[in-house]
């Protein structure tokens, strides 16, 4: 059959459905903090109301919103008292913004290769990454698969070091024994970016397993300036990172459909997932038992080597977008991004770092990611992704 980027028919006549969704709750939130005539979080209402339903939900008895992700990711390491030199492990297959964060606050970020199953942070690798300045661990529960925390703790807990989950990819995600991420008591960024599982177009959020580092969170999000504080007692230097109340009450009403999407989402890549099993020329993320609930921010694959041939990854992706399905390339090993190497960088090499992880190597290369908002359909628009994905590579 001719494929749609050669003019032949789309395997997609109709749109997935769009993303952002909204509803009638929404517009009513909007209107509702407009109309409270307070605007910013510090005399509103919708703020702080988002964030104990937010943590509520996920198990934790604190947090706090922020203006987007990546600052959320900031602000915890300031909070968690990381300072420039320190060196924090991180996995080397990410959105650049985990290993960004560590720069922006002076600290080293150190990729550790991920898993072959889940694309988690590889134990294994950072065990062999911990020197005498390592201070820090961020996992990221990559596509919302949650990694395999329980030994991520223990190595935390061994060496005294600060584990900050990067949730961005994970709202609503359950590990082992269905906890929840605000059950492993570390502090857990969240982004609400336009792409994400939950969105306001921007923001972001903060769990935090105590008060105290709530209120260091707060105090860094808010120019340096404790809560209450009437005499310009700035007392850190923070930045200003605070959530406007449109975004949150926005938020409010995108965290009420959360769990209803996950579902259909996670029925769907089951499917999808059992229908690929048959493709011999790709092979999907896994699902191992630390992941109870994914929630699906991507649907991830790689493509096999076909006949002994490498696939050509980024034509393959463009064949799947002209076949109406929302498809990416995947994200490069961080080390390969020209910003990682600016300061401060680690001392050692891109060549040293590339023989270090493997794993990274192949997902970056032949990595393919598929928007969430593809598995919001009906089992037709699911088996439809898998006909796409047949066709192009046949
Ligand atoms: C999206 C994302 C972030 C950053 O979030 P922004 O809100 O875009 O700043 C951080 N980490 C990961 C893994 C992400 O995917």
């Amino acid at each position: 059959m001719t494929l749609a980027i050669n003019g032949g028919p789309r395997v997609r006549s109709q749109d997935f459905p769009a993303w952002p969704q909204f509803d009638h709750t929404e517009e009513e939130a909007l209107l509702r903090s407009l109309r409270q005539g307070q605007w910013w979080r510090v005399s509103g209402k919708e703020n702080t109301a988002f964030e104990s339903e937010y943590a509520h939900y996920h198990g934790a008895p604190f947090a706090v919103t922020v203006t987007n992700g990546t600052v959320a990711l900031e602000l915890a390491l300031q909070a968690a008292g990381i300072q420039p030199g320190d060196e924090v492990i991180v996995p080397a297959f990410t959105f650049v913004s985990t290993s960004m964060a560590c720069q922006r606050v002076g600290a080293i970020a150190v990729p550790a290769d991920v898993r072959p199953d889940s694309y988690g942070i590889d134990p294994e690798a950072v065990r062999r990454k911990i020197t005498d300045r390592t201070r820090a661990i961020i996992p990221v529960h990559l596509s919302g698969h949650f990694c395999d925390m329980t030994a991520v703790m223990a190595i935390a807990e061994a060496h005294g070091l600060v584990v900050i989950q990067d949730a961005a990819h994970a709202n609503g995600a359950r590990g082992e024994g269905g906890k929840r991420i605000g059950d492993w008591h570390t502090l857990a960024c969240f982004s609400f970016q336009n792409f994400k599982l939950m969105t306001a177009g921007e923001g972001g959020l903060v769990l935090c397993p105590t008060e105290e580092l709530r209120d260091r969170v707060y105090l860094y999000s808010n120019c340096g300036r404790p809560a209450g504080d009437r005499s310009y007692n700035h007392t850190v230097v923070g930045t200003n990172g605070r959530l406007n109340e449109f975004s949150a009450a926005v938020l409010r009403a995108q965290l009420a459909r959360l769990a209803q999407q996950s579902e259909r989402r996670e029925a769907n890549a089951r499917l999808l997932s059992e229908v690929l099993a048959a493709e011999s020329r790709v092979t999907v993320q896994g699902h191992t038992a630390h992941a109870t609930q994914h929630p699906h921010y991507m649907y991830m694959l790689t493509l096999n080597p076909d006949d002994g041939r490498v696939p050509d990854r980024n034509r393959i992706v463009d064949c799947l977008i002209a076949e109406g399905i929302p498809a990416y390339r995947a994200y490069q090993a961080l080390y390969r991004i020209p910003s990682f190497w600016l300061a401060p960088a680690p001392s050692t090499s891109q060549a040293q770092l590339i023989a270090e992880c493997p794993v990274t190597e192949h997902i970056a290369a032949q990595g393919i990611w598929i928007h969430h908002r593809a598995l919001l359909g009906s089992v037709e628009d699911t088996l439809d992704i898998a006909r796409a994905i047949t066709k192009v590579l046949g």
